[in-house]
């Protein structure tokens, strides 16, 4: 036993060194070469956000959008309007915002963000999730990340939707809990799932501590998240925060998915 345990130790410490080699070297490697764009990867002339030709592709969700949903309006029916899903199906929380649509310059955008360790995009991302969700808030008394489960945060480095929040927290002033939520169970991807399929993956799979409820109780949170695909993830966790004694729970994300009939005029 003593054995097996050394045996796997001596892979995990050289692994560690090796990643750590090669976080040093990459740290060198940004030094020496010009910024490049993180969505198309061509150099950047200024060295800040996305190139020009990427910024101007990148699409803002703006007003006309549904109150509830944030989804965008073909037209304006006037102030407050719900969309159709939002009387249909109405979600747990009260509302949601997001900066831009979920296209190709936003999901490269998200990627680069999540898997290549480019913390240095969440001030970006964050100042335009504080924009565009600046009503929600004007409100709020705290921002709430959605957590990652703890193996997939170790396998990731850090949880992007934490990042999002302090970027948020920065530019409105809005404090962020940490903690509040738990994800008690690892859940699949929701990648490829159906809509049903993925409102059942996450299903009571958050769940806010004991010891962390007063956070929570009586309290107006927006919760924070990079994607918002079906909104079966946020939907579960506002579920969470409001048995739990939210007063009121909010949504903002930095992308969400549109459909393209959909397309502004
Ligand atoms: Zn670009």
């Amino acid at each position: 036993m003593a054995e097996f345990a050394a045996e796997s130790q001596a892979p995990s410490a050289a692994r560690h060194f090796w990643r750590g080699l090669h976080g040093a070297l990459r740290v060198a490697l940004d030094l020496a070469l010009p910024p490049l764009c993180p969505s198309c990867r061509e150099p950047l002339g200024d060295g800040i956000g996305l190139c020009a030709d990427c910024w101007s592709k990148l699409s803002f969700i703006e007003p006309p959008y549904c109150a509830r949903l944030g989804i965008p309006f073909l037209y304006d029916p006037g102030p407050g309007l719900l969309s159709m899903e939002a009387i249909a199906d109405p979600p747990a929380y009260d509302r949601a915002r997001s900066a831009v649509r979920y296209d190709d310059v936003a999901r490269a955008l998200v990627h680069r963000f999540k898997y290549s360790d480019r913390l240095d995009l969440a001030p970006l991302m964050g100042g335009w999730m504080a924009r565009a969700g600046r009503e929600l808030l004007a409100e709020a008394d705290a921002l709430v990340p959605v957590p990652l489960h703890w193996r997939r945060a170790w396998a990731r480095r850090f949880n992007q939707s934490a990042a999002l929040a302090g970027a948020i927290s920065e530019a409105s002033g809005v404090p962020v809990v940490h903690g509040a939520l738990k994800r008690v169970r690892a859940t699949v991807q929701q990648v490829g799932l159906s809509k049903a399929q993925r409102a059942e993956n996450v299903q009571g799979a958050f769940r806010v501590p004991p010891e962390e409820k007063p956070q929570v109780a009586g309290r107006r949170l927006v919760l924070v998240d990079d994607v918002l695909t079906s909104g079966a993830t946020v939907d579960t966790c506002a579920r969470a925060l409001l048995r739990a004694g939210a007063g009121h729970v909010d949504v903002l994300t930095f992308a969400r998915v549109v459909s393209p009939a959909r397309t502004t005029i």
